[in-house]
């Protein structure tokens, strides 16, 4: 039998459970273990994965010590800044993000159950990298940039540019990911997050955040982005180039979405066949792009 055919709560797997207690710490022991350690968050990810045996490391290194460094959403004249370490729960409880961000808000609010959301923080629905992450698919709709520090310094990558594949990023193994930086939306824009899963905990089949805005009746900016329908979180780049500029019409959004087929990858899984995916992730563009502009 397979290790990840087993329910068990036990991990079969020997590691060094470290805390550091400061951010040069951390930075130090990541310096030191690189791919042999992994950064523990809220754990609902990574603590699966060990269980599984999908995930093996020898250090497993925690960021509980780290909460008041990494944990926080900050309003700037421009942007807000999240710590990767703050919870679904306290993004979800933020009437800021509900006001400005509600594809955010709608994507976390349904993560898991409470329980879940009360641990699981946003850095971890980034860094774990799944094709069906909701977070990850409404910070792609407002063009989120995603700071890295390590020991010698930090980056910015735009999230569009962060996933290589499941499970896969360009986080280096001595980096950690520390922040989120949204810009503000532009004026008057609407957002929307919708997800297809099986049950009320289950991860998404598909699902889809579109973030628009309307000059009169034409489409002024949008952004398109789809979860679970390709090996990474993707925008569909292709469908929002032909929608911006032209009117929000019935025959304009049947024409994109017959693009938008050819921008997903999907694949049949335990969750669903690649056709549904297909054909489900045209009726949630369609859907949330009705909520937001009538049409
Ligand atoms: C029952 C259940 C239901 C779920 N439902 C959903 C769902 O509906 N939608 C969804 O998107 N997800 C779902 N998930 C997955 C999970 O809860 C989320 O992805 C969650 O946000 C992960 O956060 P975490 O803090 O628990 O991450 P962890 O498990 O702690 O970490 C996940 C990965 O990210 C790395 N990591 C964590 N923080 C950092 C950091 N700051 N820098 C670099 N690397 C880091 C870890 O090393 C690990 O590889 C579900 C999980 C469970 C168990």
């Amino acid at each position: 039998m397979l290790a990840q055919d087993l329910e068990t709560r036990v991990i079969a797997l020997e590691f060094e459970y470290l805390e550091p207690k400061t951010m040069s710490e951390l930075l130090s022991i990541l310096d030191k273990y690189r791919d042999d350690a992994k950064l523990l968050a809220g754990g609902t990810d990574l603590v699966v994965g060990l269980k599984k045996g999908f995930v093996k490391c020898k250090y497993v290194v925690s960021l509980k010590h780290l909460k008041k460094e990494l944990s926080y959403i900050i309003s700037e004249k421009d942007k807000i800044r999240i710590g990767a370490s703050t919870t679904l729960k306290e993004i979800e409880g933020s009437q800021l993000i509900k006001d400005k961000f509600q594809a955010l808000y709608e994507a976390v609010k349904d993560i898991g159950s409470p329980m879940i959301r009360n641990i699981a923080t946003i850095g971890g629905n980034i860094c774990n990298a799944s094709p069906a992450a909701d977070g990850v698919v409404s910070l792609l709709a407002f063009d989120a940039n995603l700071k890295v520090v390590n020991s010698s310094g930090e980056r910015l990558i735009p999230i569009d540019k962060f996933f290589l594949g499941p499970g896969k990023t360009v986080l280096k193994p001595n980096e950690i990911l520390t922040e989120i930086q949204i810009p503000l939306p532009p004026e008057n824009a609407k957002s929307k997050f919708l997800s297809i899963k099986r049950t009320g905990i289950s991860v998404s089949t598909a699902c889809a955040a579109v973030h628009l805005q309307l000059k009169a009746s034409t489409i002024n900016y949008i952004r398109i982005c789809l979860g679970a329908v390709a090996p990474t979180p993707i925008r569909a780049y292709k469908t929002e180039e032909y929608l911006t500029g032209k009117e929000l019409s019935v025959k304009n959004v049947d024409e994109a979405l017959k693009i938008l087929e050819g921008e997903v990858s999907p694949i049949t899984d335990v969750r669903g066949t690649a056709e549904y995916r297909r054909y489900a992730t045209k009726g949630l563009v369609r859907k949330i792009i009705k909520m937001l502009g009538g049409v």
